[in-house]
């Protein structure tokens, strides 16, 4: 299986962030990057010029609307997403759901994906309260049966605890392997499983050297391309 090594730009940078792929081939050059994917997700009005980059860089979106045309003023298709030469897209990541995005919307926007041969990055994870009350393989169960797609395997799953992003806070590692474990036995073998909170480069070896860990979901330490390199590498060891 691949590590998926996925950064989250999130509405950070401006058109001259088109050439960051280039940047970071040069630090980490195609040839070199071994059995591991470098995704970058841009802000959506990006895609299509860093979809273009020769770089050996896939491109995502960040979010994606259910359907493929119509009234829907300021939103943006899964199609139209393809159309501009992205591959993957992120569904239900908890800045969306913080906003009122339900498992009911993700997994229709993950359906929607799938359709349009885009594949959807399906984010999932407890808040701090739900952890400290012993709920959090609870509650990310319950989102994975109602978000994932229907699509018996064409996805990835990314568990982000509500309370590790942009935190600092990391779970232990043993945390981190009974939740992927947990989520590996709901979603089987063939579906890449991503951690997400917090990743840096000090901590990316031992999260990525985690059992059924199969890539990261990065947002800080994803805008500088010398540490996304990092944590690519750290994939790699
Ligand atoms: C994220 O927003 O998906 C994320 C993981 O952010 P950070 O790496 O900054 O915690």
């Amino acid at each position: 299986m691949r590590t998926l090594i996925a950064a989250n730009w999130k509405m950070h940078g401006g058109l001259d962030w088109v050439a960051k792929t280039a940047e970071f081939d040069k630090i980490l050059p195609q040839g070199q990057r071994g059995d591991i994917d470098v995704l970058i997700c841009p802000p959506t009005l990006y895609v299509a010029a860093m979809a273009k980059n020769e770089d050996g860089v896939l491109i995502g979106a960040q979010n994606c609307h259910h359907a493929f045309q119509g009234a829907h003023t300021g939103e943006i298709s899964s199609a139209m997403l393809r159309d501009a030469g992205v591959h993957y897209v992120i569904v239900g990541h908890s800045e969306r759901r913080a906003q009122g995005e339900t498992d009911a919307d993700v997994n229709a926007k993950a359906d929607a994906a799938t359709t349009a041969r885009l594949t959807p990055i399906v984010c999932v994870g407890e808040s701090l309260k739900q952890r400290q009350a012993g709920q959090a393989s609870n509650v990310v169960e319950h989102q994975l049966i109602k978000s994932l797609p229907d699509d018996l395997d064409d996805y990835v799953v990314a568990y982000e605890p509500i309370w590790a992003i942009g935190t600092g806070e990391v779970p232990t590692l043993s945390d981190i392997k009974d939740m992927h474990t947990h989520i590996r036995n709901i979603v089987g073998k063939r579906v890449r499983i991503l951690y997400g909170g917090s990743v840096k480069p000090a901590n990316a070896q031992d999260i990525l050297g985690t059992k059924n860990v199969n890539g990261a979901l990065i947002g800080g330490a994803s805008l500088e391309m010398e540490s996304l390199a990092a944590i690519a590498r750290a994939a790699m060891d």
